[in-house]
């Protein structure tokens, strides 16, 4: 999953544009929420939220770290429990 650092000028570029709704406001900036977001696999190439972050304040979230397997099992399961 990815994490929005705390630079993050809420803007709301990103939100929007997640396939998976994992992106909502927090208490101070927006949140990604990990269980949710799939880096964007099984929609796009590239994680969409870090390509419209005009400020790049979008990372790997080292707390949650996961293989290309993983994040097409979390897409195939978010897929199926819609
Ligand atoms: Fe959403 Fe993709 Fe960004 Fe994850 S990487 S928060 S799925 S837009
Ligand atoms: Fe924050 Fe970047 Fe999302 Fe804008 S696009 S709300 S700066 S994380």
């Amino acid at each position: 999953a990815l994490k929005i650092l705390s630079g993050c000028i809420n803007c709301d570029m990103c939100e929007p544009e997640c396939p998976n709704q994992a992106i909502s406001m927090g208490e101070k900036v927006y949140e990604i929420n990990p269980d949710l977001c799939t880096e964007c696999v099984g929609f796009y190439d590239k994680p969409t939220c870090i390509s419209v972050c005009p400020i790049d304040v979008i990372i790997t979230d080292p707390a949650h770290i996961e293989s290309q397997q993983t994040l097409l099992e979390k897409f195939q399961h978010l897929v199926k429990s819609d």
